[in-house]
C-alpha cells in the first residue's frame, strides 16, 4: 500500500507539462517553509492500492500529451520507496512519463531502484552550507549531495530545485559553491529557483504550530535576478519557477 496525502491534476510546477501529482504523506526533512506541513507526519494519509493510481493516470493521460506526465511528490516520496517500486514499473508499462520530486535525503537500495526507475528527478537542494542547511531543514545535506552525484553516474536526468529564502538560502558564497560543485553535471537539465512565499503559513496555526519565519518577506523581483544571474555563470538552463 502507499500512503497517499491528496493528488492534484493538471499541475503544471511540478515537472514538464500538464501533470497528475500525487502528494505522498510523510517527510524526514522539517524545512522551516514548507508549505505542506500536514504531509510531514508518518502517520496519516490514506492507504491507496498501485493500481488505484495507474487507472487515475491513464484516465488522464489523454491531457499530458507529449510532455506530461504524474509527479511524485510530498512528502518525501523515497520514503516509501519499497512500495512504489512496483508502481513505477506499471506507470512504465503504461508508457507514462514519472517525475520524483526529492529532497535526496534517502540513499539506500530500494531509492537507488526507484531513481532507475524515474524518467526525471526534481531535486530540491535546501542549502550547500551544510550548517545552513540543518538549520533550514533540521538535517545535514550530505545524502543530497551523495543522490546528486548517483544520478549523475547512472545517466538519471535531473532538474535542481532551490528555494530562495531571504536571509537563510541567498548568500553568494552557498550559491557559487553550488554552482562550482554541480557545473559538470551534464545530467542537470534545468535549475529551478523556486520563489520563497508565505501560502502555507496558515496550516501552521490550523496545526498549532509556530511559523518560524515570520516576518522574513517574500523575494523582490531583483533578488530573483540577482540569483539567476548567479546561477547563470554555472549552468545554461536556469528558471525561475
Ligand atoms: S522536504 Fe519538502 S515536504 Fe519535507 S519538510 Fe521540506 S519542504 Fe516540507
Amino acid at each position: 500500500m502507499i500512503n497517499v496525502h491528496s493528488y492534484e491534476s493538471m499541475g503544471t510546477f511540478d515537472g514538464p507539462g500538464l501533470r497528475l501529482v500525487v502528494f505522498l504523506q510523510g517527510c524526514n526533512f522539517r524545512c522551516l517553509y514548507c508549505a505542506n506541513p500536514d504531509t510531514i507526519p508518518l502517520k496519516g494519509g490514506k492507504p491507496t492500492e498501485a493500481e488505484e493510481i495507474v487507472r487515475m493516470a491513464l484516465s488522464q493521460k489523454a491531457f499530458f500529451g507529449k510532455k506530461g506526465g504524474i509527479t511524485f511528490s510530498g512528502g518525501e516520496p523515497t520514503l516509501q520507496a519499497k512500495a512504489l517500486i512496483p508502481l513505477f514499473r506499471r506507470l512504465k508499462e503504461e508508457g507514462i512519463h514519472i517525475c520524483l520530486d526529492s529532497n535526496g535525503s534517502v540513499l539506500n537500495d530500494y531509492s537507488k531502484e526507484l531513481f532507475r526507475l524515474t524518467d526525471l528527478v526534481l531535486l530540491d537542494i535546501k542549502e550547500f552550507n551544510p550548517e545552513r542547511h540543518f538549520r533550514i531543514t533540521g538535517r545535514e545535506n550530505n545524502f543530497t549531495l551523495e543522490t546528486a552525484a548517483y544520478l549523475q553516474a547512472n545517466n538519471i536526468p535531473m532538474w535542481i530545485r532551490y528555494v530562495l529564502v531571504p536571509g537563510h538560502t541567498d548568500f553568494e558564497a552557498d550559491i557559487r559553491a553550488m554552482g562550482e560543485h554541480f557545473q559538470s553535471y551534464s545530467m542537470i537539465k534545468r535549475i529551478e529557483i523556486l520563489p520563497y512565499h508565505t501560502l502555507g503559513a496558515h496550516k501552521y496555526e490550523a496545526l498549532k504550530k509556530p511559523y518560524l519565519l515570520k516576518g522574513v518577506k517574500e523575494n523582490t523581483p531583483e533578488q530573483l535576478d540577482h540569483v539567476r544571474k548567479l546561477f547563470e555563470e554555472y549552468f545554461p538552463v536556469v528558471f525561475v519557477n
